[in-house]
C-alpha cells in the first residue's frame, strides 16, 4: 500500500504540525501526503453497505491539482501558511465550488454550489488540499450520522458503533487516518460529540468566531463551524486559520481571534497552577451516565489537580432544561430554513403521481415528502407549531426565557472559576440503530454540549481514554466565557499532555487497525 512511503513513514500517522514540519524541511511532498490520505480512504472507507464510510465525494484529482501547487509554492519559497500541502476534509454542508454540497440529503442530491463558504475559501487561500466532502445527519439533525441519506458511517473504533452525529464524518475520517485535519459544525454538540465517541479532538468557537457564509444553516442562533483533529495543537492551528470577522456574515464578531495555538502550546507544558476549574454539579453523572464515561472523568480532573488545579463543583441549575429550550429553538429556526426548499427556488424537484398538471403545492409536497428524511420532517413540524400564533408565547418565547437563564448560569458561574468542565457524552459509542426509533433517547445524549451553543460560549471535547466496559473512547469537555477559545486551547492541551504522560501514548495509538474494507471486500 502507498500510504507506506519508501521511506517506510506512513505519512497518515502524523499530527497535521508534524506534516506541516516535515513538509516545510523538504522530507515529503504535499503530492505525497495527499496521495497517502487517498490511498487509505480507498482501503478503508468502503461505502454505504461497509467499511468506515466517512466521505460522500471523494475529490482525487482535485486535492492532487491543490497538492501539486502547493509543492510548487513550497519549491519557490512561498508557502501560503504553515499548513500549506497538508490535507482536509470538510462536512458536507459547507458550500464548495464544483465539488457537491448534500448535506446527507436527497434534497440536494448533486448539487455543486457556485461560491464557496468562506472556510472553504480561507483553506484554499491557505494551500490546504481538499480531500472530499464527510457525511453527515442529514441537514446536521442528529447524534449518531444514521440520519444520513447515503447510509450511515461507522465508528473506526467498532465498525458496529456510531460514529457521533451530526458530524461523524469528519470525526471518523480523523479518527481513521483518512484525513489529518478536517471541518465539523456544531450547533447542539456536532463537533465535540463525535469528537468524543471516536477518541478525536473537536472544537466548538465561540458563536460568531468563524464564519457562517455559505455554512448551510441549522439554526442560525446556534451553527459555528471549527476543527475535528486528533491534537489539540491542531485544532488550534486550524482554528486560528479559519477563525475571524468576515462581512459576508452579519453576526461574525469583529474581535480578532486570541492567540490560540500559543495557548495550546502553553497548556502543553502540563502546568495548571493556580487554574480554577469548575465541574459542572448537573452535568455529574445520574440516571443515563455510563459508569465508565464518569470514572475516565474523573481521573482527568484527578490528574488536573496533581498538575496544580484547584477543582471546585459549580452548579448551573437551569443546565437541566437546555435539552427542552434547544428542541424548541432549534425546530422553530430549522423550519424557517428548509422551506426554502419547496421545489421551485431551491432542491429537488418531485411530480406526484398520477396528477395531470398538478398544482404548485402539490409538486412542493411530493418533493418535500421525497426530499426530506423521517428526523428533518419531525423538526419541521415540531418547530412550525412551536412558531404557530398561539403556541409562541408558551413554546418559543418560554424556550428563549430558558436560553436567557442558561447564559446567566454560566456567567455566574465564570465568576468563580476559569473554566467549566464535564464529560461531553453521557455514553461511549452506541450500537447503530439502538436509538434511531427512539429520538427522545438520541436527543438525551446532547445534554452536555448543548448548553455552550445556547450561551454561545466555546468548548472542546479532548480524548479521556477507554471506558472499561467497552473499551471506547470517553471526551472531556472543557467550556469558556466567550472570546475566551484561548482557555479551552490552554487547558484542553493540559488534559491531553497529563493523560499522555500517564498513558505513554497518545489515545489514537490505540486504534484498531482497519488494514482492510472490512466486510466490504467480504
Ligand atoms: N445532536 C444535536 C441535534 O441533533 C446536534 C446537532 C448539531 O450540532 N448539528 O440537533
Amino acid at each position: 500500500m502507498s500510504s507506506t512511503s519508501t521511506t517506510g513513514t506512513d505519512w497518515t500517522r502524523r499530527s497535521a504540525a508534524e506534516l506541516a514540519d516535515a513538509l516545510a524541511a523538504g522530507e515529503v511532498t504535499s503530492v505525497e501526503l495527499t496521495q497517502a490520505h487517498l490511498d487509505r480512504i480507498a482501503a478503508v472507507d468502503g461505502d454505504a453497505d461497509a467499511g468506515v464510510h466517512a466521505f460522500l465525494h471523494v475529490d482525487a484529482e482535485g486535492a492532487l491539482e491543490q497538492a501539486r501547487a502547493s509543492d510548487a509554492r513550497r519549491a519557490a519559497g512561498e508557502p501560503a501558511s504553515y499548513l500549506d500541502g497538508v490535507p482536509i476534509a470538510v462536512k458536507d454542508v459547507m458550500t464548495t465550488t464544483g465539488l457537491p454540497t448534500t448535506c446527507g440529503s436527497k434534497m440536494l442530491e448533486g448539487w455543486v454550489p457556485p461560491y464557496d463558504s468562506t472556510v472553504v475559501a480561507k483553506l484554499k487561500a491557505a494551500g490546504l488540499p481538499i480531500l472530499g466532502k464527510t457525511n453527515m445527519d442529514e441537514f446536521a439533525m442528529g447524534s449518531s450520522t444514521e440520519h444520513s441519506a447515503y447510509g450511515p458511517t461507522r465508528n473506526p473504533w467498532d465498525l458496529t458503533r456510531i460514529p457521533g452525529g451530526s458530524g461523524g464524518g469528519s470525526a471518523a475520517a480523523v479518527a481513521a487516518f483518512e484525513a489529518p485535519l478536517a471541518i465539523g459544525t456544531d450547533t447542539g454538540g456536532s463537533i465535540r460529540q463525535p469528537g468524543a465517541v471516536t477518541g478525536t479532538v473537536g472544537v466548538k468557537p465561540t458563536y460568531g468566531g468563524v464564519s457562517r457564509h455559505g455554512l448551510v444553516a441549522l439554526a442560525n442562533s446556534l451553527d459555528q463551524a471549527g476543527p475535528v483533529t486528533r491534537t489539540v495543537l491542531d485544532s488550534a492551528l486550524l482554528h486560528e486559520l479559519i477563525g475571524g470577522h468576515d462581512p459576508l456574515d452579519s453576526t461574525s464578531i469583529s474581535e480578532a481571534v486570541p492567540a490560540l495555538v500559543d495557548a495550546a502550546r502553553q497548556g502543553a507544558s502540563g502546568d495548571v497552577s493556580g487554574l480554577r476549574v469548575g465541574v459542572i454539579t448537573e452535568l455529574r453523572g445520574g440516571e443515563g451516565w455510563q459508569p465508565g464515561v464518569l470514572a475516565r472523568f474523573d481521573e482527568a480532573l484527578e490528574a488536573l489537580v496533581a498538575a496544580g488545579a484547584e477543582v471546585v463543583e459549580v452548579s448551573c441549575p437551569n443546565i437541566v432544561h437546555a435539552i427542552a429550550a434547544y428542541y424548541l429553538i432549534l425546530p422553530a429556526e430549522c423550519s424557517s430554513n428548509l422551506a426554502k426548499f419547496d421545489a421551485m427556488r431551491y432542491g429537488l424537484r418531485v411530480l406526484p403521481e398520477g396528477v395531470e398538471s398538478p398544482s404548485a403545492e402539490a409538486v412542493m409536497r411530493a418533493s418535500r415528502d421525497a426530499g426530506f428524511g423521517d428526523e428533518v420532517k419531525r423538526r419541521i413540524i415540531l418547530g412550525t407549531y412551536a412558531l404557530s400564533s398561539g403556541y409562541y408565547d408558551a413554546y418559543y418565547g418560554q424556550a428563549q426565557k430558558l436560553r436567557t437563564l442558561i447564559s446567566r448560569d454560566f456567567t455566574a458561574a465564570f465568576e468563580q472559576v476559569d473554566v467549566l468542565v464535564s464529560p461531553t457524552a453521557p455514553t461511549t459509542a452506541f450500537a447503530l440503530g439502538e436509538k434511531l426509533d427512539d429520538p427522545l433517547a438520541m436527543y438525551a445524549g446532547d445534554l452536555a454540549t448543548i448548553p455552550a451553543n445556547l450561551a454561545g460560549i466555546p468548548g472542546i471535547s479532548v480524548p479521556a481514554g477507554l471506558a472499561d466496559e467497552d473499551g471506547l473512547p470517553v471526551g472531556f469537555q472543557v467550556l469558556a466565557p466567550a472570546l475566551a477559545d484561548d482557555r479551552v486551547y490552554r487547558v484542553g492541551a493540559a488534559v491531553e499532555a497529563l493523560l499522555e504522560k500517564k498513558w505513554g501514548h497518545a489515545l489514537w495509538a490505540q486504534a484498531p487497525e482497519l488494514t482492510t474494507r472490512q466486510g466490504a471486500d467480504a
